[in-house]
């Protein structure tokens, strides 16, 4: 694998790069069946950015669509060469997506945003004013989330639970929608995790970071290309990658338990010794042999969930393959075409 050569320059970079005046802003959007929204999305990043930066970049990755977002963006890409296509091989899903975007962009600032209007690019603007301030990683802190009570109550819950297990502060309401500098984009390209939870990764790194609040908008349409199962899924690369708390909750259940066990062992022998009664209780037997059947599955479920994620790592499949690409002028040859 050979590093990127802005690993190599990120480090002497002139001030003059930090300055919007002068520095060249990627956004990157992953986009799968997006078609209805493309060209209107399109128009209003391309506004922002023209008022805001000298030089920019749109990558737009597009995940597999099956709809007629890839005759779309080819479009798009034939009349503006600022705008770069990347077509995965098939459908890798949204963190894979992302990632692809992060390495086919070559900003000193890089932006990052889904596609389907939920993030308001009116917010960049201000995710560049802190960059300049010299924060390297600007993150939007979503508000007024449009979703179904129950989703909002979950992404709520989520956030919390994790900041509160994870091994390195995780901010609240903080997703992908962020501003990184070139240096961070270059050390989360060099971190190996095949299963991927940006924000995880974006905090773990650690550099200047600050949040904004920026108001979640609705969706374009009303059917979320993540499925509920894809939340979840999400959900739990995020808690077992950056958390060892399931692994250490079965040692506290398992010292409970057994101190549960011990006394319900001397409260029988107790029993047997002083009044010579044996405790009768064939249900009470069945009801706590099979609870702790049921303790030891879910422990070895637990187990599982990381050893599947060794076996992910150390089989080191690619996080994604390209098809095709528009627009981009090969700077690094981490991934084939
Ligand atoms: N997306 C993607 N690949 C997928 C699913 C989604 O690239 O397999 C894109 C999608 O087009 C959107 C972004 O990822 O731009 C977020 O998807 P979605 O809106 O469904 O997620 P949510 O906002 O509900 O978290
Ligand atoms: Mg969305």
């Amino acid at each position: 694998m050979i590093a990127p050569m802005h690993h190599f320059l990120s480090a002497d970079r002139s001030a003059l790069a930090r300055n919007r005046q002068h520095a060249r802003v990627s956004v990157v959007m992953p986009v799968y069946n997006e078609a209805a929204i493309l060209q209107q999305l399109t128009d209003a990043v391309r506004t922002v950015l023209k008022d805001c930066c000298a030089d920019f970049e749109i990558v737009y990755v597009n995940d597999g669509s099956s709809d007629d977002s890839r005759e779309l963006l080819d479009q798009l890409a034939a009349t503006d060469d600022r705008i770069i296509v990347i077509h995965l091989a098939r459908n890798f899903g949204h963190q894979a997506a992302v990632h692809a975007g992060l390495e086919h962009a070559s900003g000193d600032a890089v932006v990052l945003m889904d596609s389907d209007l939920q993030d308001d690019p009116a917010a960049i603007p201000q995710f560049l004013a802190e960059w300049e301030n010299g924060f390297d990683v600007v993150y939007a802190q979503r508000f007024n989330r449009k979703e179904s009570l129950p989703k909002r109550v979950l992404f709520h819950t989520f956030y919390r639970v994790l900041n509160s297990i994870a091994g390195s502060p995780m901010p609240t309401d903080a997703g992908n929608f962020s501003l990184m500098d070139r240096a961070v984009v270059d050390a989360l390209l060099q971190l190996p995790e095949c299963e991927r939870y940006l924000p995880g990764l974006r905090s773990w790194i650690g550099f200047q970071q600050t949040g904004v609040k920026v108001e979640r908008m609705a969706r374009h349409d009303d059917q979320p290309r993540v499925s509920l199962a894809g939340l979840f899924k999400l959900a739990k690369t995020a808690i077992f990658s950056f958390s060892s708390f399931p692994l250490t909750l079965f040692y506290i259940i398992a010292g409970v338990s057994g101190l549960v066990c011990l006394s319900s062992i001397s409260f029988v022998l107790y029993h047997k010794a002083f009044s010579g009664l044996a405790i009768p209780g064939w249900t009470s037997t069945i009801i706590t042999a099979s609870f702790f059947g049921a303790l030891n599955a879910l422990g070895i479920s637990v187990l599982g969930e990381y050893v599947i994620r060794i076996y992910d790592q150390v089989r080191a499949r690619p996080i994604y393959l390209t098809k095709s690409k528009r627009n981009h002028i090969q700077q690094s040859t981490m991934t084939s075409q």
